[in-house]
């Protein structure tokens, strides 16, 4: 038996639901993940997998009942299911051409990184499915893996390509910079949207409509402009773009009608709405007045490392015109950093001129759990020689907030003045001892 025979039957054998967790094992562990992390997220696909085809499984026999007397009933014929995106990449991840996808993809995306071809990393692994997707189906009619390899990795080439070519505008528009998008459903339309909008201002009449969220809204009011907002405008709520119009006591343009949560567009977060559902119910039930303060609301993205903000990022300070210092503290500073193995990251504290916290950022390790300490600490108002001097267990991530808050004093500590004086009133020589004669 030759190697691409044995190949093919180990593959047949074990299947996409076995040897794509595997495939993801061997990635995570090259690109830097702990075994751990990596077993874990190779688990986890292989368990999304057996779960969407047991789903699809049960779909299947609780629908075909109904399909079947539907088909009887009304004499119509239909043979084909539409079980949307979510089925749709399992499926292609299930293919032969969906085992390979992500080592080709990669490769190709390398290949092109390299030499400077594209500027874009996909980092969208999961997304890759576009590209299997395309390449099963190239298999399914041509009968060749080979060719359908190839059509994904012209697929992969080519949805790079379209990421560099959007990339101004979406890092304008977004204002995200060092951002694109090489998305397979959004980029590709790009191309046709294109040549639309030029057609559409050719057009006299139809260059007039200002068709984009805002002018559609006001055409045709929030109830039909606002696919997201239906039936408030008939009670005469005012919405916005964003969700409903709210004082800082979150009541609507009608005072007696609140509203809490990311329906007021405002913050979109679990604990954001949780916060406004109190000044709430403070407000209507208790008539105790209370107005929302968003200074020190934290939030995190459970990124890998984490990424954790509460109170002013420079930018914001920036934008405040307040003039402030930055302090940083890196994780590979960190013991317990270090013994976990992570040592990307750091925790930055910005503070006033009058050396007040405006506002802490971490990326690292845990740094949704390590905010938490500068909650207590902001709102609280506690002083930052508080934190700097109580005694944290060692060794802990959250040393790295009280060490940050060290960084601002040791200067002032250290500073020569005090050198001075200390050499003035203790005849400190800067030695520990001097040999006897
Ligand atoms: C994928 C994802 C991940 C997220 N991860 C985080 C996270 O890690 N941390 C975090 O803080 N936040 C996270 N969020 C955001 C968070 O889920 C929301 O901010 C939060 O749920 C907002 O709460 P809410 O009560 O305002 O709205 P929802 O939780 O959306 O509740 C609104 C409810 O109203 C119901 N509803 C809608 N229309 C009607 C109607 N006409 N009649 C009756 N009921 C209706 C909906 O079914 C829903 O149950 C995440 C959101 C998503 C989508």
């Amino acid at each position: 038996m030759d190697f691409a025979t044995v190949l093919k039957s180990i593959v047949d054998t074990l299947g996409a639901t076995v040897l794509l967790p595997l495939f993801i094992f061997i990635f995570a562990l090259i690109l830097g993940s702990k075994v751990g992390r990596a077993f874990r997220a190779a688990v986890t696909i292989g368990v999304a997998f057996i779960g969407i085809n047991l789903v699809i499984g049960l779909m299947w026999g609780a629908l075909s009942g109904v399909s079947q007397a539907l088909v009887t009933n009304a004499g119509i014929s239909r043979d084909i299911v539409d079980v949307g995106w979510p089925a749709a990449a399992a499926v292609a991840f299930a293919t032969d051409v969906g085992l390979w996808v992500i080592p080709v993809a990669l490769l190709v995306n390398f290949a092109l990184l390299l030499p400077g071809i594209t500027k874009t990393l996909n980092v969208d692994i999961w997304n890759f499915w576009h590209y299997a997707f395309l390449g099963s189906l190239v298999t399914a009619v041509s009968g060749s893996l080979p060719m359908g390899l190839a059509a994904a990795a012209v697929g992969a080439a080519f949805m790079l390509f379209l990421g560099d070519w959007t990339a101004k505008g979406i890092q304008e528009f977004y204002d995200l910079p060092g951002i694109s998008i090489p998305h397979g459903f959004t980029a590709p339309m790009v191309p046709l949207a294109l040549p639309f909008n030029w057609l559409f201002d050719k057009i006299p009449g139809l260059n007039k409509v200002d068709a984009d969220p805002d002018g559609i809204e006001k055409a045709l009011g929030s109830t039909f402009g606002d696919p997201m907002v239906m039936g408030l405008e008939g009670i005469g709520i005012k919405v916005n773009r964003t969700g409903i119009e709210v004082d800082k006591r979150l009541r609507t343009n009608h005072k007696h009608i609140y509203a809490a949560g990311d329906v007021t567009g405002g913050y979109q977060f679990t604990h954001a709405a949780g916060y406004e559902g109190s000044i709430v119910i403070s407000n209507a039930i208790f008539h105790l007045p209370r107005k929302t303060d968003y200074t020190f609301l934290p939030w995190c993205t459970y990124t890998d490392p984490e990424l954790a903000s509460i109170g002013m990022n420079e930018k914001a300070a920036k934008a405040a015109g307040i003039n402030y210092s930055v302090w940083t503290e890196a994780f590979k500073d960190n013991d317990r950093s270090l013994a976990e193995g992570e040592r990307i990251g750091k925790i930055k504290m910005i503070l006033n001129e009058k050396e007040k916290p405006l506002g802490v950022q971490i990326l690292g390790p845990n740094a949704g759990e390590l905010i938490s300490e500068w909650v207590a600490v902001l709102n609280g108002k506690v002083k930052l020689s508080t934190l700097a001097s109580a005694v944290h267990p060692y060794p802990t991530l959250g040393e790295i907030n009280k060490r940050v808050a060290g960084t601002f004093f040791s200067p002032k500590i250290f500073s020569e003045k005090i050198k001075k004086g200390l050499k003035f009133f203790f005849h400190l020589k800067g030695r520990a001892c001097e040999l006897q004669e």
